[in-house]
């Protein structure tokens, strides 16, 4: 579906089904300028984008950890994978560790939505410490199915990226049988014990197309390959990648809002310029967009990663419109009412009263 968009559309097509107290950045306006290019101008905003449900749940369990339990709460890796979340975070009291080590005996941690490992439990356990995990569940999912087909003593190939944490964190899990396999061009070096014993699973914020490339060339060379129970790949991704696929086709310049740690917001802009869009950019902030990206560019494509709150989005919105671009049609290809409960340390506040995201659920 394709409409120009109203004020009101702006704010929720595709905006978080819970909004978050993100403040705006203070800053200049009419940095860029009114070009004129042959033709009209336009933007064509994706819906969905921005805060998936895990990336919800996790930010607003850091903000319900320092509220009942007060400043400092420490937080394991980023939160969530994007600088002004973070930022704002550290502002209100939240320190940002890399290991459960740099944590005080005894005080509060939460685990980022990426997922950890056992050992990673394990030494939070050793140091007394009040661990909150914040893991989305489709990750935990993931967790799950390795750690059952550990259990069948089925090797693993895990589709993902060597060094993101949520592939460190769901290798934890079964280190002994599973095989990470980065990319297509992986898969023919590939050295596995059983071909007859093989499964694979995947990072939850991957290339769809790029995956399904692996996973046929996985085949091509073990053609008793098993598939996973249900798609790892999760709802967000999936979703975010099917919008820009609508709009790159007809957009000069595609700009993605996201962090370059950010796996889906990266594979974004890669979609985007492989379904045809001139140019892609990323950016952390509005003011990183550079004038001459606007050169004759009369459509623009604009979306976000799962980690991205819609303030972000807006402010690029803004300067986008200074610069003549304020006719704004929302594309949405796919309704998101998903609503994770949240970690079990948070469902209660301190007089024991439920807390109201105590449930998961769609919204409407
Ligand atoms: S991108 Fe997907 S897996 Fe990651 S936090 Fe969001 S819903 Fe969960």
């Amino acid at each position: 579906m394709t409409g120009t968009a109203t004020a009101q559309d702006q704010r929720t097509i595709g905006a978080p089904v819970v909004s978050l107290a993100m403040p705006r950045m203070r800053r200049e306006r009419g940095r860029l300028k009114n070009v004129p290019v042959d033709g009209p101008k336009q933007v064509l905003l994706a819906a969905p984008r921005g805060y998936c449900a895990g990336v919800d749940r996790a930010v607003v369990a850091v903000e319900k950890a320092l509220d009942r339990f007060g400043a400092p709460v420490y937080v394991r890796k980023q939160i969530v994978h994007n600088v002004h979340v973070v930022q704002t975070l550290e502002k209100m009291g939240a320190i940002f560790v890399d290991e459960v080590d740099e944590v005080p005996e005894g005080a509060n941690v939460v685990f980022s939505a990426h997922g950890v490992s056992p050992a990673v439990v394990q030494a939070a356990e050793d140091r007394h410490l009040h661990a909150i995990d914040a893991t989305c569940p489709l990750v935990t999912k993931v967790h799950r199915e390795a750690v059952r087909f550990a259990k069948q003593d089925m090797e693993i190939l895990l589709i993902g990226h060597t060094g993101h944490e949520e592939v460190e964190g769901t290798s934890g899990e079964a280190p002994d049988h599973i095989t990470i396999v980065n990319s297509p061009a992986d898969v023919d070096t590939l050295e596995v014990e059983d071909p007859d014993k093989l499964v694979w699973l995947s990072q939850t914020t991957l290339s769809v197309d790029e995956t399904m490339e692996t996973v046929d060339r996985l085949r091509e060379r073990f053609p008793n390959l098993q598939d996973p129970p249900s798609d790892d790949i999760c709802y967000a991704t999936q979703n975010r990648q099917g919008a820009i696929k609508q709009i790159a086709p007809q957009a000069d310049l595609v700009i993605v809002v996201g962090s370059s740690n950010s796996s889906n917001s990266v594979r974004l802009k890669e979609v985007a310029l492989e379904y045809g869009a001139k140019a892609a950019y990323r950016v952390d902030y509005a003011s990183e967009v550079q004038q001459e990206w606007l050169d004759g560019v009369r459509t623009v494509g604009v979306t976000s990663g799962a980690s991205v709150p819609e303030v972000l989005v807006q402010e690029l919105l803004d300067d986008l419109a200074d610069a003549g671009y304020s006719d704004v049609r929302a594309t949405v290809t796919a309704e998101e009412d998903l609503v994770f409960s949240l970690p079990k340390e948070l469902r209660q506040d301190a007089s024991g009263k439920r807390d109201a995201r105590a449930l998961g659920g769609r919204v409407r």
